[in-house]
């Protein structure tokens, strides 16, 4: 039996006052549902401020990237030993917004900029080891984007992305979890059809069945993550293979955001 894991990604959202407010609402909806792992997942500069927020609760707290060099000259950027040291053990990898991959067309100005947080699945597959290295279990976010679907080649880019992410790991070793997000649903108010999104999924784990055990693939967990809300979090998460929700936009409000971990299968 797995454990249903949803996690709020709040983006570039929060101040420290207003992650103490969310946190405090969130730890409410979880105290409800200890049978479900929540996570939320604030900016650095919140990282503290949350966990202080959720200590003695069963609300986790994860951060949104990391980098793969111990320390030097690389501004702007957070190594695995910084989040050791605020007690953080769970990280976001692969993002479809640090690789560059867009589900909304940007204007031209900001397109080109953002695409030099450029992530690559090389990138995605060092800090994946780096984040194991340290104890940091990591969230891996795969996904298609809208030409790569009308093309036909979801499979092929969901399960390139899985092998490449876990070049030199063992699933069967190290805990790591898998959000599927197909990139044109990420932010656009269109989820992919449970279905479909059950489908994907079983893809990922059929994957890690190849790459490693059929045990290690029975025990992966993974998440569903694109314009999932409180109307559509239930028939997603009722799907055998989806276990859990990576939530963007609907994590920010602790309503919607409550309802979402509620409508976790009992
Ligand atoms: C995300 O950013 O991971 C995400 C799924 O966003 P949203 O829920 O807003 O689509």
């Amino acid at each position: 039996m797995r454990r249903t894991i949803i996690a709020g990604n709040w983006k570039m959202n929060c101040t420290r006052a207003d992650a103490r407010a969310l946190v405090a609402g969130v730890v409410v909806a979880a105290s409800q549902r200890p049978d479900v792992e929540v996570l939320v997942c604030p900016p650095y500069t919140a990282l503290e401020t949350a966990t202080a927020a959720a200590a003695g609760t069963n609300v986790g707290v994860a951060a949104q990237n990391l980098f793969w060099k111990p320390k030097g000259a690389y501004t702007g950027q957070i190594s695995a030993a910084m989040l050791v040291d605020l007690k953080i053990s769970t990280v976001l990898v692969g993002h479809s917004e640090t690789r560059g991959r867009f589900g909304v067309p940007e204007p031209d100005f900001d397109e080109a900029v953002l695409r030099h947080f450029g992530e690559s699945d090389e990138t995605v597959n060092r800090k994946v080891i780096t984040a194991l290295a340290a104890g940091i279990r990591p969230i891996i976010c795969v996904g298609e984007t809208l030409a790569e679907r009308s093309a036909g080649a979801t499979d092929v880019v969901v399960a390139d992305q899985v092998r490449k992410a876990l070049q030199n790991i063992d699933p069967a070793q190290n805990e790591v979890v898998f959000a599927y997000e197909p990139v044109w649903a990420i932010g656009t108010g269109e989820v992919c059809a449970p279905d479909e999104a059950n489908r994907v999924c079983g893809v990922i784990r059929q994957t890690v069945a190849e790459l490693s055990t059929q045990s290690a693939a029975s025990s992966l967990r993974v998440q569903y993550g694109g314009s999932v809300k409180p109307d559509n979090a239930a028939d997603l998460l009722s799907r055998t293979n989806i276990d859990g929700a990576l939530v963007g936009g609907a994590s920010l409000n602790a309503a919607d955001f409550t309802a979402i971990i509620l409508a976790a299968p009992v």
